[in-house]
């Protein structure tokens, strides 16, 4: 912060939020506006960097993980999306137990952490599910299984006729350790009922969640952003994921997604620009005071890109992925999946030092 003059932030309008910050006071929905109409997206940035090397000092950590998408075909019908197919239709899939034990079996590294979403599928039962994750934690028992999104969890538990919380129960017993924070979009209803209408409402999402860490499991939450949402609706998403944080403790890290334009019905006027982007992600660290990570997803993001946003708030970088489908059939640039050696790379090249962690970011 000695390279600002004393008065740089107060001449930007932050001089209020810079005194929070270095206090480590709770910033307010205003100060998360403020943020957003400050001129310079580096002064936003100096901040969330301050926080970062508060919590966490220069390490950036990573994975070796696998995603694991199993099927396209979904019956939500999301405007965002560029992944999903109807059933029948050419470019569905739904893969087998065994399809998805050749892929972990095939991976070049046994990963620490397997994450597993798909679309909302009409037929299948929650045993297929159940069955996947016995399997999974019969051969690799030491992996951290990070799987389905509250979304898939509201929708099976409606396919099943009984509750989430039922749901959430029987999947822990086969073997879910944590939930992914898919599904969130951004909360504001009038949007979701433009972008996701027959997707799980704001509360619905936040309430799966809720019931998983009252169940002891770790969940991760996300923002889409850069589609028809403005601002307030951005701060109005961290809030409510912050007050969600304080009811139950159990988030882990947030993922800032940007909207992909490719492959979307949805035409964006002003896509987002790369310094928006990292303004995001930094505000996304200044007001989730109780979430301990944030997350440069590479894959979202591309890899540059999540470099730079580990200077603008960001402490991970996600990890090895291997083969990745949604963000790429949204027209995300980024390579299927790196190497360990590529992971580090990539993260001393921006200065950090890179730190390999559990699903859970426990250090390894
Ligand atoms: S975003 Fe998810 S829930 Fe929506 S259509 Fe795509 S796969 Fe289905």
């Amino acid at each position: 912060m000695q390279i600002f003059k004393s008065d740089y932030f107060k001449n930007m309008g932050l001089g209020g939020v810079r005194a929070k910050v270095e206090n480590g006071e709770r910033l307010s929905f205003e100060d998360g506006l403020r943020l957003f109409e400050c001129p310079e997206p580096l002064a936003v940035g100096a901040l969330a960097h301050q926080m970062r090397i508060r919590l966490h000092g220069d390490k950036a950590f990573y994975v070796v993980n696998q995603h694991v998408n199993y099927t396209n075909i979904c019956i939500n019908g999301c405007v965002f999306c560029a992944y999903q197919r109807e059933e029948g239709q050419d470019g569905g899939f739904v893969l087998s137990k065994e399809d998805v034990m050749v892929k972990l079996d095939g991976a070049a590294l046994t990963p620490r952490e397997v994450h597993i979403v798909g679309g909302c599928h009409p037929k299948l039962p929650l045993a297929y599910f159940e069955d996947i994750l016995s399997a999974i934690k019969e051969r690799y028992p030491d992996v951290i299984l990070k799987c389905f999104t509250a979304v898939e969890i509201a929708h099976f538990a409606r396919l099943e006729k009984t509750t989430t919380k039922d749901v959430l129960s029987r999947l822990k017993t086969a073997g879910l350790d944590m939930l992914p924070g898919g599904g969130a979009e951004i909360f504001n209803q009038s949007i979701r009922e433009q972008l996701c209408p027959r997707k799980s409402t704001a509360e619905e999402w936040l309430a799966v969640h809720e019931e998983a860490h009252a169940l002891d499991m770790k969940t991760n939450c996300t923002m889409l952003f850069g589609h028809i949402e403005t601002m307030e609706d951005r701060v109005d998403h961290l809030v409510r994921l912050r007050e969600s944080q304080d009811r139950g403790g159990g988030y882990t890290c947030f993922i800032p997604l940007p909207f992909l334009t490719e492959n979307s019905q949805l035409s964006i006027e002003n896509p987002l620009t790369g310094l928006e982007e990292l303004r995001t992600i930094a505000i996304s660290r200044l007001m989730l005071d109780n979430i301990p990570h944030i997350k440069a997803y590479w894959v979202m993001l591309g890899v540059k890109q999540a470099q730079a946003a580990l200077k603008f708030g960001a402490d991970d970088f996600d990890g090895t992925v291997v083969e990745e489908k949604i963000g790429h059939e949204a027209g995300a640039t980024s390579e299927q999946g790196m190497t360990r050696i590529e992971l580090e790379e990539m993260i001393t090249g921006c200065g950090c030092t890179p730190v390999e962690r559990d699903g859970f970011f426990n250090e390894v």
